[in-house]
């Protein structure tokens, strides 16, 4: 087995060079070279050539390749549909908003969470993506864009927080000032709030984004459209992310994907502020993407409007996302599951 390199931090190359009984700076030199997109070890020219063929024996460098490239023609949000080493695939989205680009990235082959709207978990889970694999998205999506991205949201294809130390170790890569240097403000990561890797990420104290996927404030409608709720309810998530909150001092995000007749009624509204109030809370309306296998329908434009009152009336900050990339099935699997299914 090849060591995957893109997944070492910077010390932990220096330590292999060390190893190898090179000079320390070549691991800056090398670590440089993987975290401008670099695709093979020839193209590393301040190397001499011996190191390069042992980095080449030993060591792996991830290349994923396009496999299908979509952009819309209304916003210009670009999706990617990735093939990995290993033949299997995973989508990005490249979203361009008045202060940069935003990349939504995939963290796992597949999911095992099944909600019932999403379309990335129809097939179940795969598999977990390496760190490599994960910044692979950024770096080979800047190159082909000639771009700089500069957020980061954990919102593609997979629960991160089933993939906890490749995420995180993938966090720190993306976050090092030698790399690409993206803040962790700048970043999100999005869960369906699974407790204790809440409570987990919660003692690395980063100052990233948590978003949580809650879609219902109760258990009865939860449970219908998330299965994950049965093992957490939504209580004891709001609880988990009220001891986020107090740790990290990082407001939480809500998402709650507006299901028509599911969980948008004014009932819904009431209880989901009643259960926010107080707490800082800012919800994210999305407006249900239509996925052709779940037969879920969005909510209409009114009830988003009537439910966004309720909150709002309630003190509750609220945002309804833009559809951006709607004509390109820019959402959660959409892409990779057409393209398995052709
Ligand atoms: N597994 C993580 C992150 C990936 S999904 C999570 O659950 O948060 C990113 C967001 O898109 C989640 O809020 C998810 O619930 C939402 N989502 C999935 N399918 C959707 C659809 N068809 N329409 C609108 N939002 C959807």
């Amino acid at each position: 087995m090849k060591t995957d390199i893109k997944s070492l931090t910077l010390d932990e190359i220096v330590g292999l060079m060390e190893q190898w009984e090179q000079p320390r700076f070549r691991g800056a030199q090398i670590y440089a070279w993987i975290h401008a997109g670099c695709r093979s070890f020839s193209e590393m020219t301040n190397l001499p050539a011996s190191l390069r063929g042992r980095l080449e024996e030993e060591c792996a460098l991830t290349c994923p390749s396009i496999l299908r490239r979509q952009v819309s023609q209304k916003d210009g949000t670009v999706k990617y549909l990735w093939e990995l080493g290993d033949g299997n695939t995973v989508e990005s989205v490249v979203m361009k908003y008045r202060y940069g680009h935003s990349i939504c990235l995939s963290t796992q082959v597949g999911c095992r969470m099944g909600c019932r709207f999403c379309a990335s978990t129809l097939g179940g889970l795969v598999r977990c993506l390496e760190p490599s694999e994960m910044l692979d998205q950024i770096l080979f999506a800047q190159k082909d864009l000639g771009i700089r991205i500069s957020n980061v949201v954990l919102m593609g294809i997979g629960e991160p927080l089933d993939n906890f130390d490749s995420v995180l170790r993938f966090l720190r890569l993306a976050n090092s000032p030698e790399g690409l240097n993206i803040g962790m403000r700048h970043i999100s990561l999005s869960t369906c709030g699974l407790v204790e890797k809440v409570d987990k990420l919660a003692e690395y104290n980063l100052q990233l984004t948590l978003s949580v996927s809650l879609h219902a404030p109760d258990d009865d409608t939860r449970d219908l459209i998330m299965p994950v709720n049965r093992k957490y309810g939504v209580d004891e998530v709001l609880r988990a992310c009220a001891r986020y909150f107090e740790k990290t001092g990082r407001r939480i995000s809500y998402e709650y994907a507006m299901i028509r007749g599911v969980n948008d009624t004014d009932r819904h509204a009431r209880m989901l502020a009643e259960k926010l109030k107080g707490t800082g809370a800012h919800v994210n309306l999305i407006r249900l993407n239509y996925v052709e296998e779940r037969g879920l329908e969005p909510s209409t434009p009114r009830q988003i409007e009537r439910f966004t009152r309720i909150l709002t009336d309630s003190g509750i900050t609220v945002t309804v996302r833009r559809r951006l990339g709607s004509d390109i099935d820019a959402s959660c699997g959409q892409l990779r599951r057409k393209t398995e299914s052709n």
